[in-house]
């Protein structure tokens, strides 16, 4: 029932503790110091882990419906987590990665009722209601949503007091990114053109340029 899940395991264990460059033992003993902070969404196709093919000891992982980060509350799973990356471990960026296709904003523009998870994804209906106001087609209102709320949750951020003290003591980049699922594009929000700007796409969607290897 779990083979799939054991015999990744055994590819992994087999790369990152038998090879010569496995790097766990390395950092069991010498601890970890990651870069990024990955606030993603909990859909299992966008797992930053996949996506990024990250090695080890690359980035804390947070998982929330739609990558949602909703005001400060103290005692929440993500202000707990931010204060660990932030105040103890120095980590130097936060990403927001949002996806396209998220079934969180999926069930907000449909209304889902459920109380269950409408109390928690409705942190995003100001997103949803700016893009009910400049567009028509429910594609691209679902589009606008999605990169809306990445937006909102970037600034949510901002009342946590773990970002707060990152942000003034000029120690913390706030970034927001947006994963499009169906073109195999990855998108960061440019301040000056006010935008999603691809920052790296499949080459199925640049035209097949040269062939890339992953080793
Ligand atoms: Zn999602």
């Amino acid at each position: 029932m779990t083979d799939d899940l054991v015999r990744g395991f055994e590819d992994f264990a087999h790369y990152q503790y038998e090879n010569g460059t496995a790097l766990m033992p390395k950092l069991v003993e010498d601890g970890q110091a990651p870069k990024y902070f990955i606030i993603s969404c909990i859909d299992s196709r966008a797992n930053p882990g996949t996506i990024f093919r990250a090695r080890p000891g690359t980035f804390f992982a947070h998982k929330a419906m739609g990558a949602l980060v909703r005001p400060y509350k103290q005692g929440t799973a993500l202000a707990a987590s931010l204060q660990f990356a932030l105040t103890y471990n120095n980590v130097p960026n936060i990403i927001v990665l949002g996806h396209t296709q998220c079934g969180a904003i999926e069930a907000l523009s449909k209304n889902l009722e459920d109380e269950e998870i409408t109390s928690f994804i409705s942190m995003a209906k100001a997103s949803l209601k700016k893009a009910q106001a400049c567009c028509s087609d429910h594609d691209e209102i679902l589009a606008m949503t999605e990169k809306e709320t990445i937006l909102q949750s970037a600034e949510n951020l901002k009342t946590y007091p773990s970002v707060q003290r990152a942000l003034a003591e000029n120690r913390l980049n706030i970034k927001a990114w947006l994963f499009d699922m169906k073109e195999g594009q990855l998108l960061e929000y440019n301040i000056q053109n006010k935008d999603f700007r691809i920052i790296s796409a499949s080459h199925k969607t640049e035209g097949s340029r040269k062939e890339e290897s992953h080793g």
